[in-house]
This record gives C-alpha cells, structure tokens and sequence, in this order.
C-alpha cells in the first residue's frame, strides 16, 4: 500500500516578499520578506523533505533517484519535473521572461526551460499584474526596452482572486504587488530579469539579462483563447475546474462541499489544500498542506469542505 508524501516547504526570502505565508498558511518563515515557499520542489535551490511515514526525512529528489515506483511514466525525466510555489508579493516582482527548454539546454548548462502557471489565491482591491507587451515586432521590443520605454511596453491587466494565468516560455510577465499566487511550474530557476524598477538589493541592482530577454520574448505577444479554465463536473458534492493542459503538466482545481473521491490513474500527483479542512482516506488535512499522490496510489476520498489544487507532469 502506497502512502501520502506529505511535504515540508522551504522558504524564500526576496526584496519584494512579505508576511503572508505565515498569516494566511501559518508557516513558519525566516523573516517579513519572505517571497516564496516552495510547497513541493526537489530542485536543487529547494529539495523538500518528506514530513512523516516511510520516507519521513528523504528528500524528494532522492525518492525520484530511488523510488521509481512513486511516480508512474514520467519517472524516465532526468529530474523531478515540477515545483509548486505559493507567492507573496507583497512588492511587484521584476518585469521577466523565461526560455523554453531548447534554449536553456544550449544557454543554461542543460536546465529545463520555464513554462509556469498561476492561480491567484488573493490579492488587493485594485491589484494588476503584467503579461505580455505592446511591441508590434523583435524590433520595436529592442527599441523600447532599450529605450527603457517601460510604461509603453508592458501589457498590464486587472486580477481578482481565482483568475488563472498559463505563462508560456518568451512571454513577458511580472507579479505585482499585493498578490498572493500558486504557481505550478517546470522545475527549473531560468529568469531573465528585463526590467527591475531601477531598485536596489543590499545597496546594488539586481542582475538584468537583456541580451537573453531579447532572444527569447516572443514579439508580437499573442493571447492564448485556448488557455482559458472550464468547469468539468459541478454537482451537489462540489465543482471541478480544469485548469490547464500543457506539454508539461495538467492542472485542476477542486472545490469539495461533503466529499469527493478522484483517482489520478497511473501517474503521480500533486496536490495543494487552498482552503478548508477534512480528511484524505482518513487522513486529517488542512489549508497550506502540500502532498504527492503516489502512482498506481487508487482513489483519493477527500471528506470535508476544502478547496485543493493539483497538477501532474507530462
Ligand atoms: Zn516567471
């Protein structure tokens, strides 16, 4: 019998964080600007430990290297392929870009490319949050990020809590202050910084990549109609939302009102409570937990009134 990997997050510090993780999930953080808390990661900036069981104090990288058996068809993917995030920006975050996996493999050492998605958890009244730009081609893009054009070039749009983003490899986009986001994403810490506000981080700039930014921002931007969520089933037991389906995960959201039951088949999956508190197989869950529902794992009967999300790698 399979068990729940349950998950102990680690923390991020950035410029532009704060104190929400620990007031809205309940973390223990390292300080008030504390950005990210990656949920469930075994990237090599952030290899999570196993919280209890079997496993309790493996990380997941070494489950990837030698228990194969977790995670059905994509364990033959080199690295654990996914990390999920939750992000409190309480400052905006750089306006950035991010490459595909044929660009990092030549430019990055062989990393993986960063195709991410985002699920606004909350955020202020009047929150916004860039994706994409203004520039008609490759050569306006130069022209107004080297003419440092920026109120121009950036494509800034109104959010409200529960709207979701896919942001593709060559896309421009920045969190902005305010927000509150999980983020599902290829495991990978490829970030071209095109514009930082002109801020400082312990009395210097932070690095900006305009070389790469150029290279890889798709111009014109185009907006992806197909991206959009769509409800799959809404009944008296609660509402499941199909988020995104990309080449590299699918994710869902589900809203459970009295019980629910989802099997994720032969594959391994990702899940995040967003709200609420109930039971998995019997299991006391809470908001801010993160687990993996190993392959071949059989149904998942989650009891009680809570919201998850998930995600599987393809
Ligand atoms: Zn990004």
């Amino acid at each position: 019998m399979k068990e729940l990997l349950f998950m102990e997050p680690v923390f991020k510090e950035a410029i532009w964080g704060g104190s929400r993780l620990n007031e809205v999930y309940g973390y223990t953080i390292p300080s008030d600007h504390t950005g990210e808390c990656w949920a469930i990661s075994a990237h090599k900036s952030g290899d999570c430990k196993i919280a209890s069981g079997t496993f309790a104090g493996h990380t997941l990288s070494s489950l990837w290297e030698d228990h194969k058996e977790l995670f059905g068809s994509t364990s033959s993917q080199k690295v654990f392929p996914l990390l999920i995030k939750i992000i409190d920006a309480k400052k905006d975050l750089s306006i950035q870009v991010h490459p595909d996996n044929a660009y990092a493999a030549e430019h990055e050492n062989g990393s993986l490319g960063k195709t991410e998605c985002w699920y606004v958890l909350d955020c202020d009244e009047d929150a916004t949050i860039v994706i994409g730009h203004n520039a008609k081609d490759k050569e306006e893009l130069r022209e107004m990020i080297e003419g440092k054009r920026w109120s121009e070039f950036i494509r800034q749009i109104p959010v409200k809590k529960g709207d979701f983003f896919q942001i593709n490899p060559g896309c421009v986009h920045a969190i902005k202050g305010g927000t509150l986001i999980l983020e599902t994403q290829q495991s990978s810490d490829i970030t071209y910084r095109v514009y930082d506000y002109d801020r400082l981080s312990d009395g210097k700039p932070r690095q900006l990549h305009i070389k790469q930014s150029l290279d890889v921002i798709e111009a014109p931007y185009k907006v992806r109609e197909g991206d959009k969520p769509y409800v799959e089933a809404d009944n008296e037991h609660g509402k499941k939302q199909h988020l995104v389906t990309c080449d590299y995960y699918t994710c869902g959201k589900v809203d459970v009102k009295d019980c629910w039951e989802e099997d994720f088949g032969s594959d391994f999956a990702n899940v995040s409570i967003l709200e609420g508190h109930g039971t998995v197989n019997g299991i006391p869950v809470s908001k801010g937990q993160h687990f993996i529902v190993p392959a071949d794992y059989g149904c998942c009967r989650f009891e009680g009134e809570l919201s998850f999300i998930w995600s599987q790698a393809r």
